[in-house]
């Protein structure tokens, strides 16, 4: 599918239209697992997403389990290890979005992602929100410690299934929302600074099912931003955007920015 097929280039003219006019609150956006799939690392939903394959997946990324179920914990730390996130590049999405931020018109990335692959494509970090955290680093459950990943990943690799804290012995996990796990309230409260201030709210490769990561498109519409859906698939949130584009993000963004 290109993305004039899908969503018409009369369509996507429009939309960059608003995004080359966005007035100085500029544009939010808000990634998920979508944008990342070009790039080698599937989403959860998709067609070819890791809940579509396999339902039974989901129980390796719920708190209670994990909590509760050493072989869920060795399960997940097995998984980490063999993330694709570890050997990914950014994709064309991710660098339209860069581009984006040099046009002075981004007002903050707001991402579902835990790959880290916008700030490596070479997105400010201080305007990227990592609502659900990130792979990159590991906490400890017990004492709040925190470290690199990789440190933890080499005990797994020496042959700790499931390493504990080397500080206190409690459990250790990536410092990612699980199911069952509250957002950090700061990160959750820049989140809403960043939807409700913004003229133009782009939605993009997200399902939209997540919660609290899709109220903020209620929060940025009752605001009075446009929303735009930028997905394959249809979204609950189609319905109040302005526009929807149906088609490949990785040929979608760089239209919208380009001339910014
Ligand atoms: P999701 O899996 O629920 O939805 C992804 C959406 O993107 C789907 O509707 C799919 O049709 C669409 N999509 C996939 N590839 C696309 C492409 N190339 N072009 C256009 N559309 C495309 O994802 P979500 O809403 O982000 O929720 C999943 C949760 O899982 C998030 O909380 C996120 O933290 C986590 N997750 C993150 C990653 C990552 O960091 N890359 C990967 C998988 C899951």
């Amino acid at each position: 599918m290109t993305a004039e097929a899908a969503s018409g280039p009369a369509q996507v003219d429009e939309v960059a239209g608003w995004v080359r006019t966005a007035g100085p609150a500029g544009v939010t956006v808000l990634t998920g697992a979508g944008i990342s799939t070009e790039s080698g690392i599937p989403d959860f939903r998709g067609p070819d997403g890791v809940f579509t394959r396999d339902p039974g997946a989901q129980r390796l990324f719920d708190l209670d389990a994990y909590l509760a179920d050493p072989q869920v914990r060795v399960a997940a730390w097995q998984r980490r290890r063999e993330h694709p996130a570890w050997s990914a590049r950014p994709n064309a999405g991710h660098r339209a979005l860069v581009d984006l931020e040099r046009s002075g018109r981004l007002a903050a990335v707001v991402t579902q992602n835990i790959d880290g692959l916008h700030q490596r494509a070479g997105q400010d970090p201080r305007l990227v929100v990592e609502i659900h955290g990130s792979l990159l680093e590991v906490e400890c459950l017990s004492c709040g410690w925190r470290g690199p990943t990789d440190e933890t990943l080499a005990r797994v690799t020496a042959g700790e299934a499931d390493p504990p804290c080397l500080v206190c012995g409690g459990i250790l996990k990536t410092a990612t929302i699980s199911f069952g796990q509250a957002l950090r309230s700061e990160v959750l409260a820049a989140a809403v600074q960043a939807a409700r201030g913004c003229d133009l709210f782009l939605a993009v490769g997200t399902s939209l099912t997540v919660r609290p990561a899709a109220s903020l498109v209620d929060v940025a519409v009752g605001a009075g931003a446009r929303l735009v859906v930028v997905n394959a698939e249809p979204t609950p949130y189609d319905g109040i955007a302005a526009a929807c584009l149906r088609g490949v993000i990785g040929a979608l963004l760089p239209l919208l920015v380009a001339g910014t």
